[in-house]
């Protein structure tokens, strides 16, 4: 079952709990605390083990066999499991669609959201999770029996009569993995431009021509009701990656574009110079275009929530936080961090960028001189030597 020791266990809500983390192509942003965390819950493990086997057994075993009721989600923040999947609502007609992930894959299979908002006229759907339909080789996710009838079980009971648009806020197999459940329909699947297309062919072995590509920034999803989902483009984790506003209701879902609490991570200069250019016109459209009253309210709703609780940076005494969502705060802090980091400013003192080094958790890049970026709730990871190369430093030993 635990293929690599660097696979990981993971229970959720009000217990999660790593016990190794490896380093994460995809989405990458926690696996520092590998080390840290295994030397802390050492003699859980076993019974953690023990939990994720019957987890994963449970959710390969489950089935869809009762229809979904979403009747007990009455006001934000109830929520009903439901096979795979635990839905919560965070607003009036506004879900999110937590798959809690297993302990036997990696990357996305650890965890992932998708989330869904209803208007007056038309439902959008922001993403679509991992892939239980054919399983997916990369995060080693195998296929269970009804994937794809529980996830439209879910989605046709809390939609009704409402016609569907599904936007994929990037294409990687964590948040595009159940397009195949929505095939057979009139569903039109969009994605901002700058993405791979090609991908959703090799990962999930779909035509790539079911996808319509939109421009973020002028592309506008009007659900009626008064409940119009903007877009905007923040690259860095991947070269088109799509954020939706929804003003009204005071939502951001940045999905994987602006970290999770725990940071971003970047592995080339130049995703993190991408970043802060792009983060930094988040930060200047929502100070133009919010009030001040309406920043401060901002929820920001993340593509793997679960990694929130290690907010901002995990340290052995540390302890973890309860939270659901992100705020403007962090939006300005991430902004900051990526900035202060092209600026050299870790270096500076006083300047409230902190470089976090020697740090066992830091140690998952499987190389010596690695380096935690800490500017209030802003986190980055970054191999020292980019920092100083995106700062045109010359780094002294
Ligand atoms: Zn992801």
């Amino acid at each position: 079952m635990f293929n690599n020791k660097r696979d990981h266990i993971k229970t959720h809500a009000g217990g999660a709990a790593i016990v190794e983390l490896s380093r994460i192509p995809l989405f990458s942003n926690l696996y520092h605390y590998k080390k840290t965390i295994k030397n802390i819950m050492p003699r859980i493990t076993t019974a953690l083990i023990m939990c994720g086997v019957l987890f994963a057994t449970f959710s390969c075993t489950q089935q869809s066999e009762t229809p979904f009721d979403s009747s007990s989600l009455v006001k934000p923040g109830d929520h009903v499991k439901y096979g795979s999947y635990v839905v919560y609502k965070i607003g009036e007609g506004i879900y999110k669609i937590n798959d809690p992930g297993t302990t036997t894959g990696r990357y996305g299979a650890w965890g992932v959201d998708m989330y869904l908002i209803c208007g007056e006229d038309k439902a959008l759907m922001i993403d679509l999770g991992n892939n239980y339909i054919d399983g997916c080789e990369q995060d080693l996710i195998e296929p269970r029996e009804n994937a794809a009838e529980e996830l439209r079980d879910v989605v046709y009971e809390l939609i009704g009569k409402l016609p569907l648009e599904i936007a994929i806020s990037h294409l990687h197999p964590d948040h595009d993995g159940m397009a195949g459940a929505f095939l057979d329909s009139e569903v039109t699947f969009w994605v901002g431009e700058g993405e791979n297309i090609a991908a959703i062919q090799s990962q999930h072995n779909i035509d790539p021509s079911i996808l319509t590509v939109f421009t973020q920034g002028e592309k506008t999803f009007d659900l009626g009701g008064e409940r119009i989902v903007e877009t905007l483009l923040v690259r860095g984790h991947s070269n088109g990656h799509t954020i939706f506003i929804l003003k009204k209701d005071l939502l951001l879902f940045t999905i994987d574009a602006y970290g999770n609490g725990v940071g971003q991570t970047f592995r080339s200069v130049e995703s993190l110079k991408i970043f802060a250019e792009d983060a930094q016109k988040l930060v200047d459209y929502i100070s133009a275009n919010f009030s001040p009253y309406e920043r401060y309210g901002l929820r920001v709703y993340v593509g793997h929530t679960w990694l929130n609780v290690y907010s901002p940076y995990y340290s052995p005494n540390k302890e973890k936080v309860d939270i659901g969502y992100l705020d403007w705060r962090y939006v300005q802090n991430l902004c900051s961090c990526a900035k202060g980091i092209l600026e050299g400013k870790w270096l500076v003192e006083g300047s409230g960028l902190l470089h976090v080094g020697n740090m066992s958790q830091v140690d998952w890049w499987g190389t010596a001189g690695q380096a935690i970026m800490v500017y209030d709730l802003g986190t980055i990871v970054i191999p020292l030597e980019l920092a100083f190369e995106a700062a045109g430093l010359e780094m002294s030993d």
